[in-house]
C-alpha cells in the first residue's frame, strides 16, 4: 500500500520543497558556467590517484576560502570540507564530490587530455579521469560559488565535502577508504541529510536519474580456499581431489541465488571470477583458490547469502573429505537513498531538468562509497547526463576506459540541481 501511494506521488509531481532563491541559483550558476568548464578541464588536464588529490585538493580548499568559509584540510589524507553559514538558524545539509582519478591512459585529441604518469601497484601507468570525478569537483566548486553568492538568504548550514579515493585503495601504505574514512574523522556528526552526483557517459545531457531506495549493490570480495590430498593424478582414488570438489561448489553456490534468496525483494549475485589450481596434466593438487564478488542490496540479504556461502562450500568440501576456508571482505555496502527523503527532493530534480527529463533507473550493480556517508545521515545519490545529445548509450565509451568522454554542456544542470538539492532540503526544515 505504501508503495503504491509513493509511486503515486511521484507521478502527480507532488512538491515539497519550492525554495523562492532558484531564480537567483539559475542566474548565478549560468554566470560561472565558463568557469566551472574551466576548472574541470585543468582537473582533467591534471589527474591524481586515490590519496594523492594534493593538487586538486588546494585548487578546492583555496576557492573554498576565497568565497569566506571555514575551510578545513587533510581529512582522510587529502579530502576537504568547507563550511558555509546561512545568515538564517536550520539543519546541516551536506553535498559531496569525490576527487580521485584511475590508472587509466587517456586515449583521445582533448586539448586538455590528461598526459600524467604515475606508478600504480609497481607499474608506471597513465592516469585518466576515467569516471568523471573531475566534473564532480568543479560543479561542486560552482555550487560553493552560486550559494555563497546568497548566503544571507540561506536558512541552515551547507557542508561541501571534497572526497578522496573514491575508487579504493590505491598502493600498500595508503590505508584512506575516502568516505568510510572521512566518517570515522566525524565528517557527518552535525549533518542531517546528504547529496551527492555522478556524471554518466551513456546518459544524455540535460536528464537526471534517480532511484529511491537500494539504487547501487554493496560489494564484498569472496575468498575460498579447498584443501585436499594430493595424488598422482592416474591413481585419483588415492587422492582428495580439489578439483572435482571446487568444482561441485562453484555450481552448489549458483543455488543460493536459485533457492535461498527472496529474489522478489532485490536482486543479488554471486560470481567466481577466477580459480587457481593445479600444475600439471597428471598431478591432482593439494589445494584450489577461488576468488569471487558479491553484490547484494540490503543487509539481511547479504548476511544471508554470506552464511550459505560457508555452509555450503564448507558442506561440500566435508563430503569429499577435503575442507573449505571461506573468507569475505566487505568492501562498499549498498548506496541507499533514503525512501521519505527522495519523495521529498524529487521535485528539486523536476525543477533543475524538467520532469520529462528526470528518469527512475533500474538498480545499478556497481557499487559507490557515498553509501558510508547514508550510513549516518538520509542521502540521494542521483546521476547526471554527461553524453552528448543524441549520442547512443550502448557505443558511448563506458566509465573506466581510455576513450572515456562527458559533453561539458551538461555540468550546468549539475550546479544547479545541487544548488536546488540543498535549498529545498534547507527550506524543508526551517
Ligand atoms: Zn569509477
Ligand atoms: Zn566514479
Amino acid at each position: 500500500m505504501k508503495k503504491t501511494l509513493i509511486l503515486l506521488l511521484l507521478s502527480t509531481g507532488f512538491s515539497f520543497g519550492q525554495s523562492k532563491l532558484k531564480p537567483e541559483i539559475d542566474k548565478k550558476a549560468s554566470s560561472i558556467e565558463a568557469k566551472v568548464i574551466d576548472w574541470r578541464r585543468d582537473f582533467h588536464q591534471y589527474p591524481e590517484l586515490g590519496n594523492q588529490e594534493v593538487r586538486t585538493a588546494k585548487i578546492v580548499a583555496d576557492h573554498l576560502r576565497s568565497l569566506g568559509m571555514e575551510v578545513e584540510e587533510g581529512i582522510a589524507v587529502t579530502g576537504v570540507v568547507g563550511i558555509l553559514r546561512g545568515g538564517k538558524a536550520g539543519p546541516t545539509v551536506a553535498l559531496r564530490a569525490d576527487m580521485d582519478a584511475l590508472p587509466v591512459p587517456e586515449r583521445n585529441d582533448l586539448p586538455f587530455r590528461s598526459q600524467v604518469v604515475a606508478e600504480y601497484n609497481g607499474q608506471k601507468t597513465g592516469v585518466m579521469h576515467a569516471c568523471g570525478h573531475d566534473t564532480h569537483v568543479a560543479i561542486l566548486m560552482g555550487v560553493a560559488e552560486v550559494l555563497s553568492d546568497m548566503k544571507s538568504e540561506i536558512s541552515g548550514t551547507v557542508k561541501f565535502i571534497f572526497q578522496p579515493a573514491e575508487e579504493g585503495i590505491t598502493e600498500p601504505g595508503v590505508t584512506s577508504w575516502g568516505a568510510k574514512q572521512m566518517v570515522e574523522e566525524g565528517v557527518m556528526k552535525d549533518v542531517d541529510a546528504i547529496f551527492g552526483l555522478h556524471i554518466n557517459s551513456q546518459t544524455e545531457v540535460g536528464s537526471i536519474k534517480y532511484r529511491s531506495g537500494p539504487a547501487m549493490a554493496a560489494v564484498d570480495n569472496l575468498n575460498i580456499e579447498v584443501n585436499g590430498r594430493q595424488a598422482h593424478g592416474a591413481s585419483p582414488w588415492s587422492s582428495v581431489d580439489p578439483i572435482v570438489t571446487a568444482s561441485q561448489i562453484v555450481m552448489g553456490l549458483q543455488t543460493i541465488l536459485s533457492r535461498n534468496v527472496n529474489i522478489t525483494q532485490h536482486p543479488a549475485i554471486v560470481t567466481i571470477g577466477a580459480i587457481h589450481g593445479g600444475i600439471r596434466h597428471n598431478i591432482i593438487p593439494e589445494k584450489v583458490d577461488m576468488i569471487g564478488t558479491i553484490r547484494t542490496y540490503s543487509d539481511e540479504q547479504q548476511e544471508l547469502i554470506h552464511k550459505r556461502i560457508k555452509e555450503i562450500s564448507v558442506g561440500i568440501a566435508q563430503s569429499a573429505g577435503a575442507s573449505a576456508k571461506v573468507s569475505i571482505d566487505e568492501l562498499y555496502p549498498a548506496t541507499v537513498n533514503d525512501a521519505d527523503l527522495t519523495l521529498k527532493m524529487v521535485s528539486s530534480l523536476y525543477d533543475a531538468a524538467g520532469k520529462e527529463n528526470v528518469i527512475y533507473h533500474e538498480p545499478i550493480t556497481g557499487a559507490e562509497d557515498f553509501s558510508f556517508f547514508q550510513k549516518e545521515a538520509p542521502g540521494l545519490f542521483i546521476f547526471l547526463g554527461g553524453m552528448p545529445k543524441g549520442g547512443n548509450p550502448v557505443t558511448a565509451p563506458s566509465h573506466h576506459t581510455p576513450d572515456f568522454m562527458i559533453d561539458e554542456s551538461g555540468f550546468l544542470l549539475g550546479v544547479k540541481v545541487m544548488s536546488y538539492l540543498a535549498v529545498d532540503y534547507l527550506d524543508l526544515k526551517k
